[in-house]
């Protein structure tokens, strides 16, 4: 096996399969190899249409080495550790593999354990989550035979992956049981203060959860599960002062506690928070001129999401191609992200911005009114943008500017 590369990528996920695929192009003759652990290539942002019955499961996931550019070198592997000063990482066996450029795109790490009582339960009596491949499809099966009781959703603590998709399933449920009349008390639990980080979405989305008389918890998280006893515990700060509240459920989808990888952590490439530090509009690390980084793992304040790597990619490749070779444009990242909120079975609120929560939609509509064209956006075009364009190494035409809408509601009819 050669151990040495001119590029080497970590995860073979949305990021580091399109920067390998972009790359290719710029150069089709670049050594590059990618190092993944996992056998398969999954496709997230469907697993909310997933868990809403609305989308088949086994269209989310793809052998790995069939979404890797032809050329590209596969090492099925997991990097323990990164030595910047040597350009080398180290897999699992001791194995090193040397580079002159590096691209971190290792993704987010899921916290299951941090939630005392969910790995024995989840799966089983009405617990389930939409951030796992295998336990979307229950979520639908939850909502199927939920004959009425109390729904409970759960958000952690920011930063997560795709921050709206704890509450697109509460929509998706909530529009379910309001079509077969079945009654249900319906809650959502967030540590934060309101419905979304960006405010002008977030009033748009408090009419949502009005439209289906659902509850927003704010300031509470959930800190233990009792699958058996069918029982959520909440930690609620009231006044500086912590205490717990048990509330009986009858479906509970929780979405897990995330943090930056720990190997990623412990390393020298980790800001304070644990994550690949890298300037945020040029994506190289701050301190290690050979190392870019890309998607949920690096330091940008953007929202973690398939549709900021869409964005990353052409940035990174482009930079990293400008300085092996000395020549060439570099590009900058504006910190576009974009949410589709499945506000109910046939629409979507398309929620898209920038750093510093600037409103940038893609069209001259008011992005706060749900709309039936931006379903099919989100479950028929998104998808195939993904797998055909930005895992190609394509570029998509920017379309994203920043817009002004008045200050008051349009219309919300999710
Ligand atoms: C339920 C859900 C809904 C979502 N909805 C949306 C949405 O609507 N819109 C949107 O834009 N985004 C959405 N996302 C988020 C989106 O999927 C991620 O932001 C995106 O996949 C990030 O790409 P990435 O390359 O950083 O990480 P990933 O795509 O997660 O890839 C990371 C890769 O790194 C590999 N890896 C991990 N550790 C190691 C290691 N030690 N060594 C080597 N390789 C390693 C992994 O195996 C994986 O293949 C959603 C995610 C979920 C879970």
């Amino acid at each position: 096996m050669r151990t040495s590369f001119s590029v080497v990528i970590v995860g073979a996920g949305a990021g580091g399969t399109s920067v390998a695929a972009r790359l290719k192009r710029m150069s089709p003759t670049l050594d590059i190899a990618v190092i993944d652990p996992s056998e398969f290539h999954y496709y997230q942002p469907a697993w909310t249409l997933v868990g809403g019955g609305q989308y088949d499961s086994a269209k989310t996931r793809r052998p790995m080495r069939e979404c890797l550019p032809h050329g590209v070198e596969f090492i099925p592997g997991r990097v323990t550790a990164f030595e910047p000063d040597q350009n080398v990482v180290v897999l699992e066996g001791d194995t090193r593999i040397g580079y002159k450029y590096l691209v971190v795109a290792a993704g987010i790490q899921l916290d299951w354990d941090a939630i005392e009582g969910l790995t024995d339960t989840l799966g089983q009596n009405g617990v389930t989550s939409n951030y796992r491949f295998d336990l979307a499809p229950y979520t639908w099966q939850c909502v199927q035979q939920f004959k009425g009781g109390t729904a409970l959703f759960t958000q952690p603590p920011m930063p997560i992956k795709c921050a709206g998709a704890p509450q697109k399933i509460l929509y998706l449920a909530a529009d379910y049981f309001r079509k077969h009349r079945i009654a249900a008390d319906i809650r959502f639990f967030t540590p934060g203060p309101s419905m979304f980080g960006v405010p002008f979405y977030a009033k748009a989305l408090d009419r949502v959860m009005s439209d289906y008389q659902a509850k927003a918890c704010f300031g509470q998280k959930l800190v233990r599960v009792d699958g058996p006893a069918k029982t959520a515990y909440f930690e609620i700060t009231t006044d500086g002062v912590k205490s717990i509240q048990p509330i009986e459920f009858d479906l509970l989808h929780v979405v897990p506690p995330q943090s930056a990888p720990r190997f990623i952590r412990e390393s020298p490439l980790a800001d304070a928070g644990g994550w690949v530090e890298v300037d945020k509009a040029t994506l190289r690390h701050t301190r290690f001129p050979n190392i870019f980084g890309i998607g949920d793992c690096t330091s940008t304040p953007n929202s973690k999401t398939a549709a900021a790597v869409k964005n990353q990619m052409p940035v990174v490749a482009t930079n990293l191609m400008a300085a092996l070779t000395g020549q060439g444009q570099t590009m900058t990242y504006d910190g576009y992200a974009s949410c589709p909120l499945t506000t109910s079975a046939g629409k979507v609120m398309l929620a898209e911005f920038c750093y510093d929560g600037a409103v940038t939609p893609s069209f001259p509509m008011d992005p706060r009114s749900p709309r039936k064209i931006y379903w099919w956006l989100k479950r028929s075009f998104l998808p195939y943008l993904y797998w055909n364009i930005v895992m190609k190494g394509k570029r998509w035409p920017r379309t994203h500017k920043r817009r002004d809408f008045p200050e008051a509601l349009p219309s919300i009819k999710p």
